[in-house]
């Protein structure tokens, strides 16, 4: 998992444009809203909720979801731990450059494992990386089963299935845990937007 480049002589070029001009131009801070739960638990609703919200404060935002970019940008990878770890490697970077242009980026992504959500915590500004653990228990997510992927796994057609024959390591000092089992999904979004509001990622100067 290289994160220094193979090829040499490369710089990274800055620009003219710094963090506190966009965020002047846009009236608030960029930074990664990073969901983290079950399948099942409400990350994808929860994360275009939080973007309609964030939109109609005049936010610039946008959601990478898990199964869009494994369309595309990871199409060749699947499930197995290396290849979960390397899906999460490069939404990472490529949530970091979204949040480098002032967005407010929210990622919908299981990310099972505590090293890969901390591996791009580290990559990112201070405060740039927002955990958030969309909690909803095992027994919850199963029984909404919105894609039908729990009873698949239960009868044995889906290995490594998080939760049910692969771990999910739940975070241990997310800055946010959104109680998405017994909440509703305005409920869940009105968490997540107060605590951005009380931290002044609102306000377009530090
Ligand atoms: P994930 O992206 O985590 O796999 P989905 O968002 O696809 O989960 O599915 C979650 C299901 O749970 C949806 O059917 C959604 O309507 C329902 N749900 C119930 N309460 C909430 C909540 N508070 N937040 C998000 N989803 C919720």
């Amino acid at each position: 998992m290289a994160e220094t480049p193979k090829a040499e002589n490369l710089t990274w070029h800055r620009g003219e444009i710094g963090a506190g001009d966009r965020r002047k131009a846009y009236g608030h801070r960029g930074a990664v809203l990073w969901l983290t739960g079950l399948s099942g638990s409400g990350k994808s609703t929860l994360a275009h909720r939080l973007e309609r919200k964030l939109l109609e404060r005049g936010c610039v935002t946008y959601v990478l979801d898990g199964d869009n970019v494994r369309h595309g940008l990871n199409a060749d990878l699947g499930f197995a731990p290396d290849e979960r770890k390397e899906n999460i490697r490069r939404v990472g970077h490529v949530a970091r450059l979204f949040a480098d242009s002032g967005a407010l980026v929210i990622t919908a992504f299981i990310s099972p494992y505590r090293a890969d959500r901390d591996q791009i915590r580290a990559m990112l500004p201070e405060g740039d990386f927002v955990e958030i653990h969309v909690a909803a228990d095992l027994a919850t997510c199963e029984e909404r089963d919105p894609k039908g992927l729990y009873a698949k796994a239960r009868a044995g057609e889906i290995k490594g299935f998080t939760g049910i024959d692969a771990p999910y390591e739940a975070p241990e000092t997310p800055e946010l845990k959104v109680d998405t089992g017994s909440q509703d999904v305005d409920g869940s979004a009105g968490d997540v937007l107060a605590w951005l509001e009380e931290r002044g990622y609102f306000d377009a100067e530090d």
